[in-house]
């Protein structure tokens, strides 16, 4: 662009000081003169800019921004013009952008609550107010004062938001809600929640109906097992029965071991979890599971080792964690071909408690880890049924460590034995009197 501004306000300059020169002359006050000269150039200018204040401010009131300065004034009115009529179409744009997303979110049936790093409310969606009930006094006020839910205070306080929170709804009876928090920004949070009744209500059916097969099937199998003990004592049993009957008594046995597993299973499902712990004494509760197994393996050779911080005590159900710990320890025990050795060792770092089992057993294939936890998963099934595994062990673990906010994981290696380490947070460690102290 062609810009003269300068160069005009310059002539204006030496015009003025031409004059002043002038006049300086012919009085024979030439200095004077010349200074006045520039400093009425300087008040005109003054004026000018004054003006130029004016039309600036007023320029946000007008569509259409017009002025009639010259020079370099033009100049910089000009820019100042174009970067308004700039600002003005982004504006305009962005509030399109805008009404569109909110048309959007108001459509969804899931609620969005968009929250500050302080987590007080900024915003939230039609489905959002209709949920909770949310009026206009409610923003800017922090979401667990007006959600007093306390596994939902919990859920927000403790961050860890890689898994969905599923809780009753308050008001309304019979609802099922799923939050789900993501972060954004600096700590700025989007909280969304979904209707889940639909699927919880799915799944419950599921849990009862495998619930209700698995206590149906008890009887009829405790009769038949009856039966089959009498027989297998019956002295005059006929030739050939023998076998059959063995057979028969050791299929029942695992199908008895099956469903107990399938309830413990539903069980840790379905039930609330408990909020009052006991204290766990770990390297006990190991030195136990290690005579139970001894009893059970008979004289197959054998080296149990529990080691570590053998004075850790965790809070929590204790039943649970021994059923957790002791599937760890059978499954070390059953896939060790030969001798068996299982270490566990208790660590306690800055940030868990670990207590891992270790094995110099078959190992397991990497591919297969991330699938060992699913109910009936087995790496070799021809083994695992000859073993008398009901492939539900590592999903009953996998449920009591959850219930503990506990986490499994598996290092393996085909031909060289597996280390199954459940880890326990922190909050669920027994402060020992001296440490507290
Ligand atoms: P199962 O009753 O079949 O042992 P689990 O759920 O306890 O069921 O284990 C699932 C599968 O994981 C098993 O079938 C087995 O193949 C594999 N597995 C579990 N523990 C070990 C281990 N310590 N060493 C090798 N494989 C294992």
């Amino acid at each position: 662009m062609d810009r003269k501004g300068l160069a005009y306000e310059l002539r204006w300059l030496a015009l003025f000081v031409f004059i002043g020169g002038i006049i300086g002359l012919a009085l024979e006050a030439l200095r004077v003169c010349l200074g006045l000269a520039v400093f009425l150039f300087l008040i005109w200018h003054f004026y000018k800019l004054k003006k130029f204040e004016e039309w600036v401010i007023s320029i946000r009131r007008m569509k259409k921004p017009v002025h009639n300065f010259d020079g370099i004034w033009a100049e910089i009115a000009d820019d100042i013009t174009r970067l308004s009529n700039r600002y003005q179409k982004d504006k305009l744009r962005l509030q399109a952008v805008v009404s569109r997303v909110q048309e959007m979110t108001s459509a969804l049936t899931d609620a969005v609550i968009l929250l500050d790093s302080q987590g007080n409310i900024e915003w939230w969606n039609t489905a959002a107010q209709m949920m909770f009930d949310f009026r206009n006094i409610d923003l800017g006020h922090k979401l667990i004062n007006l959600i007093r839910h306390p596994r939902f205070i919990h859920y927000f306080e403790d961050g860890d938001y890689s898994e969905p929170l599923d809780i009753d709804s308050i008001k309304k009876n019979g609802q099922r809600l799923q939050f789900q928090i993501h972060l954004f920004g600096h700590g700025d949070k989007l909280v969304i929640v979904r209707d889940a009744t639909r699927v919880y209500k799915l799944e419950q059916m599921r849990r009862d109906f495998v619930a209700n097969v698995s206590h149906e099937l008890r009887t009829p199998l405790t009769v038949l097992h009856g039966y089959l003990e009498t027989m297998a004592d019956n002295p005059d049993l006929p030739k050939g029965f023998e076998k059959a009957i063995v057979q028969m008594q050791s299929q029942g046995e695992r199908m008895r071991i099956l469903i107990e597993d399938l309830i413990t299973l539903t069980k840790l499902e379905t039930d609330e979890r408990e909020t009052h712990f006991e204290e766990v004494h770990l390297a006990s509760m190991i030195t136990t599971i290690f005579n139970d197994a001894r009893a059970l393996i008979g004289d197959r050779e054998h080296e149990f080792t529990v080691k570590g911080d053998t004075e850790v005590k965790i809070k929590g159900n204790e039943k649970e964690v021994r059923s957790a710990i002791s599937n760890l320890v059978f499954n070390a025990i059953n896939y060790s071909p030969k001798k068996i050795e299982v270490t566990v060792k208790i660590k306690k770092t800055h940030t868990s408690v670990a207590v891992a089992v270790r094995d110099k057993g078959i190992g397991i294939d990497p591919k297969h880890l991330p699938r060992l936890t699913e109910r009936f998963y087995r790496v070799d099934s021809g083994r695992t049924t000859a073993l008398g595994g009901t492939g539900l062990g590592l999903a009953i673990v996998k449920h009591v460590l959850l219930r503990h906010d506990a986490e499994l994981k598996v290092r393996s290696m085909p031909g060289k034995g597996s280390t199954f380490t459940c880890h326990f947070p922190l909050s669920r460690l027994v402060e020992s009197e001296e440490h507290a102290a």
